[in-house]
């Protein structure tokens, strides 16, 4: 009897990769790998998994509470080997932390620079599996049986009700005449509401039958885990073109979609993964702009993820499947690309990949070559040595980037930019980092200065940006700096630090560090130390000197009282006494320096309008960044009357904030939420933990800390009666 073939699948709070994944790989024995975080999301893939793949045995296994630790990976791994009897033989590294994944990949990991194990990665744009190896074959996903019930369970939602609702029921057979006649009751705006959805999911259907690879549900509510009767979410309808999702909302007017699409998008891929999409149809006449100013609302809402059609363009321009599919799905291959099936995995020649990633060159040294490499014998992080060559990635945040460099205070450091990467003002920010670390307290110079110092010509980026899913490329382009760096100057210790970028890219720095000898770095923020993957051992990092106003995009210093930076239509939304007051008691409370800045946006009528779902004033202490967030409890409506906002719209602009901050800021941000007495935060604390798959907070936000950015600290305060919280030393978190 053949031995089994042992897949590791690491999962992480969006379970779908390793779902898909799990389906994909030709293994009969899966491993889901967790932290205790992610254990209950392993075990719903566990669930589904039985229920699809019949054939494939999938078992969970934790590597302990701490999904930063590379020691519990390996023991885990080990653990895996013994219990099958056989080394795992492939490993999908997509889900789980940075640590995890380089763990993983490098565990048993010979010299060479090759990983342990036949490494795969969910490329999101592609939907193929890309492997390490350019000499493996990309696997094309295998989703057959995936639905949106399957995607919803895994992510651990359930719809209310599993059919279109009543009153949409009767708008389908006859119309508002049909809803009118059957729900007497109804206003008008809410016939008109549910005759609109109705068209939209009429339209939806009509274009797609017959099609078996498309699925069509109309309005879903979502139930919320603490109270079963209610809904914590719904949707208006949903689309799924294979495992893809488009999440469709019906708007009345286009003046709603704008101030809606952050929680719109929150809400989607919480319940269906983070490549799910959102389309917003609205009633009247298409609006000029309208996509622009939710870009400009949140740069996290591109085009790529949320679009905007009126009533009129759906009708006009989806006229059948293939056009939704193109206008949605353009990544995806179309329909005759074959059967869905998991059985035998393509030949390279056969994959659908072969044309869009022309194999790379297999990286000239061979395998079985005698190697320099093994593990350095001093430890470039943790050690006090010549200062070292730095090799790291450019992320979507550049904030770790400039941690990194602050961390490690290298000689000389390339950066790594895939094409998502942004590069502008990076260099110089990086320069002056570097600089501050080198110089504390010394005043920080300007453009000139650091070519003079010789801090910009320190920093590099790499001549081309490399393709951010494709581990071996970043590696062999890490590799030959590495090399050509170390022919001039051998003595010189090398680190690659993986904290940013994406994990294709934390793991082909990773096998290049480990053909080069080089150490391991990645940065946890939470405690300010640096973890050294191939030494095992843990520095502090201090604190970066981090130039905010290139973090802070849309902030501006605030000079002079807050009031006078908001226009009517800002003051409208949000509560200004209330944020100026907060921000006034944290930055007198701070015993190191602080830094004022407020939300351009507040001044200007035209995007005053959805101020509620920023921050409106950021304070940065050092390296970290609180966002003072305030939605008004009564604000003007459409019509300009001002009504009071339920505890549900307020949290959504919490949780909307929250995703605002974490975008520029990520693990170094804090949300801190502000209400007067007598405002029900409740419902944004269970919201929160429903977004982050966490349990509500029940302190009270009374202790709070950085390094989980995703849960804001909810406070209940009066200007007049400042609360213990805002006496915290910020500088001392
Ligand atoms: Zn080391």
């Amino acid at each position: 009897m053949d031995s089994p073939s042992v897949a590791v699948v690491l999962v992480g709070l969006n379970p779908t990769p390793a779902l898909l994944s799990s389906l994909t790989l030709p293994a009969d024995r899966i491993v889901l790998l967790c932290s205790d975080g992610t254990r209950s999301l392993a075990e719903r893939v566990a669930a589904a998994l039985e229920r699809l793949a019949p054939d494939r045995s999938a078992r969970v296994m934790g590597v302990g509470p701490d999904p930063h630790d590379p020691v519990g990976v390996g023991v885990a791994l080990e653990r895996i080997h013994r219990d099958h009897g056989v080394a795992p033989r492939h490993l999908d590294y997509t889900g789980g932390t940075k640590v995890m994944s380089v763990a993983a990949a490098l565990h048993r990991a010979p010299a060479t620079g090759a990983p342990g194990l036949r490494c795969h990665y969910l490329d999101p744009t592609s939907d193929l599996l890309r492997p390490v190896d350019a000499a493996d074959p990309a696997l094309p996903i295998a989703d057959g049986g995936v639905d949106l019930g399957v995607l919803a369970d895994v992510h651990g939602a359930h719809w209310l009700e599993d059919r279109d609702p009543a009153p949409v029921r009767a708008a389908l057979r006859g119309g508002a005449r049909a809803l009118r006649e059957t729900f007497p009751g109804l206003h008008p705006t809410e016939v008109r509401g549910v005759v609109n959805e109705a068209e939209v999911l009429r339209h939806l259907r009509r274009i797609t039958r017959g099609r078996g690879d498309i699925e069509v549900l109309g309005p879903r509510r979502v139930a919320d885990p603490r109270h079963p009767a209610d809904s914590i979410a719904d949707f208006d309808a949903l689309v799924r073109i294979r495992h893809r999702v488009l999440c469709v909302e019906v708007k009345s007017g286009p003046e709603e979609v704008v101030a809606r699409a952050g929680w719109t998008v929150a809400k989607a891929r919480r319940v269906f993964g983070n490549v799910a999409k959102v389309l917003f149809v609205h009633t009247g006449p298409p609006v000029p702009g309208l996509r622009e100013r939710i870009s400009d609302h949140s740069p996290a809402l591109s085009s790529s993820n949320v679009q905007a059609w009126s009533l009129r363009d759906l009708r006009e321009r989806l006229t059948d499947a293939e056009a939704l599919r193109r206008a949605f799905f353009p990544g995806q291959a179309g329909p005759g690309s074959g059967p869905h099936t998991r059985t035998a995995p393509p030949t390279a020649s056969s994959a659908p990949s072969a044309a869009s990633f022309p194999p790379r060159a297999v990286p000239s040294a061979p395998p079985t070559a005698p190697c320099a490499a093994a593990t350095a014998p001093i430890c470039a992080v943790t050690a006090t040595g010549p200062a070292p060559i730095l090799v790291t990635a450019l992320g979507s945040s550049r904030l770790g980037l400039l941690s990194a460099v602050h961390a490690h205070r290298p000689a000389r450091a390339l950066l790594i930019s895939s094409r998502q990467g942004v590069r502008s003002g990076v260099r110089e920010a990086a320069a002056r980092a570097l600089y501050a670390a080198e110089h504390p307290g010394a005043p920080l110079p300007d453009t000139a200065g650091l070519r003079e110092s010789g801090h910009r010509d320190r920093i590099r980026f790499a001549a081309d940006p490399v393709d951010g899913f494709d581990a071996g490329a970043v590696a062999d382009a890490a590799r030959a700096w590495i090399d050509g760096v170390r022919a001039e100057d051998p003595e010189r210790p090398v680190v690659v630090d993986v904290t940013t970028g994406t994990k294709a890219m934390s793991l082909g720095l990773a096998l290049a560090a480990r053909r080069s000898g080089a150490c391991i770095a990645c940065l946890v923020v939470r405690d300010r130390t640096v973890v050294c993957l191939a030494h095992g051992g843990t520095a502090a990092q201090g604190r970066a000197v981090v130039d905010w106003a290139l973090v802070l995009d849309g902030y501006a210093p605030l000079v002079g009282p807050l009031s006078d930076a908001v226009c009517p239509q800002g003051a409208a939304q949000i509560d200004v006494p209330l944020v100026a007051a907060a921000a006034d008691h944290l930055a007198r409370a701070a015993s190191g320096p602080v830094g004022v800045w407020a939300d351009r946006s507040l001044a200007d009528p035209a995007t005053a309008s959805t101020a509620r779902e920023r921050s409106a004033v950021v304070l940065t202490f050092d390296d970290r960044a609180v966002g003072l967030v305030a939605p008004s409890w009564r604000r003007p409506g459409r019509s300009g009357v001002v009504r009071g906002v339920s505890r549900g719209a307020w949290a959504q602009s919490v949780s909307a904030a929250t995703g605002h901050l974490n975008l520029r800021c990520d693990v170094a941000g804090k949300v801190m939420a502000l209400s007067r007495p007598g405002g029900d935060v409740g419902r944004a604390g269970e919201l929160v933990a429903w977004i982050t798959h966490d349990e509500p907070d029940d302190d009270g936000g009374g202790d709070w800390g950085f390094g989980d950015p995703q849960r804001p600290v909810l406070v209940v305060a009066d200007p007049a009666a400042p609360p213990a919280l805002w006496n915290t030393d910020v500088s001392v978190l």
